[in-house]
C-alpha cells in the first residue's frame, strides 16, 4: 500500500553535548499539505529540519522522509526534497540565471532538463528578461522567489522552507504564501518553520515547539478551539491600562490583557451578563468604554496560553 505520508518521525532527539536541541519530538505530515512547524528562536525548528533533510544526524529516534530512512537513507531523501535554509542560500555574485544553473547541477539535471525548467522556474518567479541581473541587486521578494524556484529546480514531493518570510516585506509575504498554496494545490507538501503566528493560519496543521518540545498539535481552528474554550472579546476604552488592570481583578474574567491599546478578555459569562457587569465597572471607576464585541481568538492568544 502507498504511504499517505510523506514525513512521519518517532522519539526523534538531537543532542549537542549535554545540550538537547530536539527532545523525543513524534509527528506525521500527510502528503500534499502544508504543515507549520513554529516556535520562537532556538526552539529546535531548523536542527529538526537539518535531521529530516539528512543533513545532521538524530542522536536517537527513527523516522521517514518520502518512504526513505533519516538515519540510512540520506543520500535518497535528498533527491526527493528540496530545501530553501533561511538565507535563501544563493549565490549572491551569481546572475539569476547562473544560480538556477548551479542549483541544477547540484541536483543532478541534465543539460536539457535544466534548460526546461530553468525556463519554467524564471517564468514562475516572474523573473523572465532579468536572467542575468546580478543576484544581490534584487530585492528580498524576487530574492527569496528566486531561492524557492531553485530548491522546486528537480520537481521534489517535499520542499522544507525554513523560515522563507524573515525579513521579508508584508506584500511580499502574502504573495509568497499564495506560491506555497499553488505549490500545494499541486501535491507537493510543504514543511515550513515561520515565528509570524499570522502566517500560521495558512497551514492546514502546524507544531509547536518550544525548548525542544512539542506542546501543542492540530489544525488551526482545532487548536484554537482546544486551547481557549472561553468566549473572546476586545474592549476598548479611553483608558486601556487602568482598565486591563480592573478587568483582572474580576472574578468572573479568565484573562484581560492589553494587544496595543485593545483589550482582550477572556470568560464564560453570556455576552450579556459580561456586558453589563463590564460597563458598569468601568462607569464606576469613570473609564468611558468605547467598544466592546466578540472576537475569534488568534493564533496568537493560543500560544500566549500555552506558554504561560
Ligand atoms: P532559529 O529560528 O533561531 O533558527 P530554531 O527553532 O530553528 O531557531 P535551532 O536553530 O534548531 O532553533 O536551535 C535550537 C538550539 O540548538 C539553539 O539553542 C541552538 O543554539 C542550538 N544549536 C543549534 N545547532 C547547534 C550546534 N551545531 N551546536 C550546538 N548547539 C546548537
Amino acid at each position: 500500500m502507498r504511504s499517505e505520508s510523506a514525513v512521519t518521525v518517532k522519539g526523534l532527539c538531537k543532542r549537542f553535548g549535554s545540550f538537547t536541541a530536539v527532545d523525543h519530538i513524534d509527528f506525521t505530515v500527510r502528503k500534499g499539505e502544508i504543515f507549520g512547524f513554529l516556535g520562537a528562536n532556538g526552539a529546535g525548528k531548523t536542527t529538526t529540519i537539518r535531521m529530516l533533510c539528512g543533513l545532521l544526524r538524530p542522536s536517537e529516534g527513527v523516522g521517514k522522509v518520502a518512504g526513505f530512512d533519516i538515519m540510512t537513507d540520506t543520500e535518497m531523501i535528498k533527491t526527493r526534497i528540496g530545501y530553501m535554509s533561511q538565507k535563501f542560500s544563493l549565490y549572491d555574485d551569481l546572475t539569476i540565471m547562473e544560480n538556477i544553473s548551479f542549483f541544477g547541477g547540484l541536483y543532478g539535471l541534465s543539460a536539457r532538463e535544466l534548460g526546461k525548467r530553468g525556463r519554467e522556474v524564471i517564468e514562475w518567479a516572474g523573473l523572465a528578461g532579468m536572467e542575468r541581473r546580478i543576484t544581490s541587486t534584487l530585492a528580498g521578494g524576487w530574492k527569496q522567489r528566486l531561492a524557492l524556484g531553485t530548491a522546486l529546480l528537480h520537481e521534489p514531493e517535499i520542499i522544507f522552507l525554513d523560515e522563507p518570510t524573515a525579513g521579508v516585506d508584508p506584500v511580499s509575504r502574502r504573495n509568497f504564501w499564495k506560491i506555497i498554496q499553488e505549490i500545494a494545490h499541486r501535491g507537493v507538501t510543504v514543511f515550513v518553520t515561520t515565528h509570524y503566528l499570522d502566517e500560521a493560519e495558512y497551514c492546514h496543521s502546524i507544531r509547536l515547539m518550544d525548548r525542544g518540545r512539542i506542546i501543542a498539535a492540530g489544525a488551526p481552528e482545532e487548536l484554537k478551539k482546544e486551547v481557549i474554550t472561553e468566549k473572546m472579546y476586545q474592549m476598548e476604552t479611553d483608558q486601556p491600562a487602568r482598565a486591563v488592570h480592573i478587568l483582572k481583578t474580576l472574578q468572573d474574567i479568565s484573562g484581560a490583557s492589553l494587544l496595543g491599546i485593545k483589550i482582550n478578555i477572556l470568560t464564560d459569562l453570556p455576552e450579556q451578563e459580561l456586558k453589563q457587569m463590564v460597563l458598569e465597572k468601568m462607569s464606576a471607576e469613570e473609564i468611558r468604554v468605547e467598544s466592546l464585541e466578540p472576537v475569534d481568538p488568534t493564533l496568537e492568544d493560543v500560544f500566549i496560553r500555552l506558554i504561560k
